[in-house]
């Protein structure tokens, strides 16, 4: 029985406008359309942490197996508090999210609206302007300069309308990095009446020298930095990121957060995680060598590629969609471009050695067939 929808005069035309986020595809799901057995396959879709999660969160999260019966502390004081002492901030300057995606759409909730507009940069991550759409706010999308942010023009495109401004450092999918000179002469541009969101999902690994963003966000009213613990930690599954701002934005944050919105195993592995330096820079170096393996194979085969400063590589392989659809039916994902603009390019993710080795072959074969 099919069913008109008898509640569609109601559904806000904003959401309905929306046209759903495309995440790299799941193993599982290759697996069942393409017959092939899970592990023959090899996902390079979502810039995950191929060494696994970090291994103190893992045994943190075997530890606290049998609490999870309890409600997770909704203030998440200890790793609020942990975040602060290691950022060198206070504790009300921490908000966490349901990965840091979620704290997006806080700021949505928070300071989006019509009449107003954000300022974003071309292929940069595609969640800011869904947010924006569905708080139907507009959206300055900004040309590169070389595929890099064009921070002048960015600043430029701010006026009295802008209610924030996204700085995704290192940028997924491009993997550019704005360094700290340009950074703070961008910063000292933008009116302390908009927000300014540093997107950092790759500071932990990044190949090359950040921005000083916390500096920033001592000194500036209105600088906003989101980090995660998908990437550098490996713990994409569980759902876990944060903010760190100044006091009065982080506690309007606070107000757009569900009470338990970050569950008590990802409370309890992030904070076991903060203390892995080792992994973190296990997994840096396995990124650098991937980064130099994966490059010098592409310029070895002629192909065009975007040097990058995070775990991924975004390469000029022509056919975007049909690369792509052509390595899965091999049994490797990556991401098809062409939905931030770029048709020609894929984006691979850096896999262990053997997954990298395999992903040069495998794009060998298709573009030389
Ligand atoms: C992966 C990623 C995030 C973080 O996502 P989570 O919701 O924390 O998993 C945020 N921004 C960018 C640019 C990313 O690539």
């Amino acid at each position: 029985m099919q069913f008109v929808n008898p509640v569609q005069k109601w559904l806000n035309k904003d959401v309905a406008a929306i046209t759903p986020y495309e995440p790299g595809r799941p193993i599982e799901e290759v697996a069942r359309e393409m017959g092939m057995a899970p592990d023959c396959i090899n996902k390079l879709a979502s810039n995950e942490n191929p060494l696994g999660p970090s291994p103190r969160a893992l045994q943190a999260m075997e530890a606290h197996l049998a609490d999870m019966y309890l409600y997770p502390d909704g203030g998440a004081y200890s790793l609020r508090t942990k975040l602060a002492g290691q950022y060198d901030v206070a504790k009300k300057q921490v908000v966490l999210g349901n990965g840091s995606n979620e704290i997006l759409e806080f700021i949505g909730h928070c300071f989006f609206g019509k009449g107003r507009s954000i300022v974003v940069s071309a292929h940069a991550f595609v969640i800011y302007k869904l947010v924006a759409r569905m708080f139907n706010t507009a959206v300055r999308e900004i040309p590169t300069r070389s595929l890099q942010h064009d921070l002048d023009a960015m600043a430029d495109a701010v006026d009295e309308t802008t209610c924030a401004v996204f700085v995704c450092n290192p940028n997924n999918p491009t993997g550019t990095l704005a360094g700290p000179d340009e950074v703070e002469a961008f910063v000292e541009r933008i009116p302390d009446e908009t927000l300014i969101v540093f997107d950092e999902a790759y500071a932990e690994i990044a190949l090359g020298t950040m921005p000083d963003t916390l500096a920033l966000i001592k000194t500036r009213p209105n600088c906003i930095m989101l980090r995660t613990f998908s990437k550098a930690y490996g713990l994409a599954g569980l759902r876990i990121g944060y903010g760190i701002g100044p006091e009065p934005i982080i506690e309007s944050l606070q107000k757009a957060r569900q009470p338990f919105n970050v569950n008590r195993m990802a409370q309890e592995a992030a904070l076991a995680a903060l203390d892995d330096r080792d992994f973190i820079e296990r997994s840096r170096s396995h990124f650098a060598a991937s980064k130099e393996y994966l490059q010098s194979e592409c310029r070895k085969a002629g192909l065009e590629y975007v040097p990058t400063y995070a775990n991924f590589l975004l390469v000029k392989a022509g056919d975007s969609a049909g690369v792509t659809r052509q390595l899965t039916e091999k049994g490797v994902i990556v991401r098809p471009m062409a939905g931030y603009g770029l048709s020609q390019y894929i984006r691979v993710s850096f896999g262990r050695t053997e997954e990298n080795e395999r992903f040069i072959r495998e794009l060998q074969h298709v573009m030389a067939g």
